[in-house]
């Protein structure tokens, strides 16, 4: 008999396959990024019809295959479905599936980054601070989980804690006043938006979504994370073009 197991994780995306089947992407908390087949799943009356969608998250049961994994059984705690009754919630949501796709990797720990697309998509359905505050916070941390992070913690020119003033994409984080024209992408930020900087980084997951910022705030977070993005990712989200409209 092929042995069994068990994973806690979430549906990144589903596929098609042949007549009835679904090929699920899930990251696992125990295993990182996998992919499983999910016989029958398009069949009207199969007990996958529900869990096999993205946003889904629980336990999965499987056996591994060569190349893949067979779905067996699942026990789905949480569908995420108000997401679906709102076209920005789906959006971003989307969006922040394909991102942790982009990260996604199989046999690594992914309890990280299962912790925070959960803690994301909670805050999105509590709608206690905006989508786009909401969005770039995930996008920080997801890549301080991943260790791609800037340094906002002292200036990339002399290495001092204080008196940061500017963030340079191609420095690696931020300048001071007297360093900031070595290079010629700094931009100026205000002292709040450095601070939110440093405390998405430093932050535990659990306490993430709990402020808001003013316009000028989310606006240079904005343009720091669209910069970060850009030059730190070799493809284009398909979800953020339609986000972005
Ligand atoms: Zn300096």
């Amino acid at each position: 008999m092929v042995a069994q197991i068990t994973l806690t994780g979430m549906v990144l995306s589903a596929t098609p396959v042949g007549d009835y089947d679904k090929r699920l992407v899930i990251l696992t908390r125990e295993r990182g990024k996998i992919t499983a087949f999910a016989k029958g799943a398009r069949r009207p009356n199969s007990q996958y019809v529900a869990g096999s969608r993205p946003f889904s998250f629980g336990e999965f049961t499987l056996y591994q295959g060569r190349e893949a994994y067979t779905l067996t059984g699942m026990n789905i705690k949480n569908y995420f479905e108000d997401m679906a009754l709102n076209l920005d919630k789906v959006y971003y949501g989307m969006y922040f599936l394909e991102l942790a796709d982009y990260f996604g990797r199989e046999g690594i720990d992914a309890k990280d980054m299962l912790n925070l697309l959960y803690a994301s998509f909670m805050a999105i359905n509590k709608e206690q601070i905006p989508y786009r505050l909401i969005r770039r916070i995930y996008e920080l941390k997801i890549f301080t989980i991943n260790g791609e992070y800037p340094d906002v913690f002292s200036c990339q020119g002399c290495g001092k804690a204080e008196e940061l003033t500017h963030f340079s994409v191609s420095a690696n984080g931020t300048l001071c006043q007297t360093c900031k024209d070595i290079k010629k992408d700094a931009v100026a930020l205000n002292n709040s938006t450095i601070y939110t900087l440093q405390y998405i980084i430093s932050a535990p997951i659990g306490k993430l979504y709990t402020f808001n910022v003013s316009e000028e705030v989310m606006t240079e977070l904005s343009i720091v994370m669209s910069r970060w993005l850009a030059f730190h990712c070799d493809r284009e989200f398909k979800s953020l073009e339609l986000l972005e409209k």
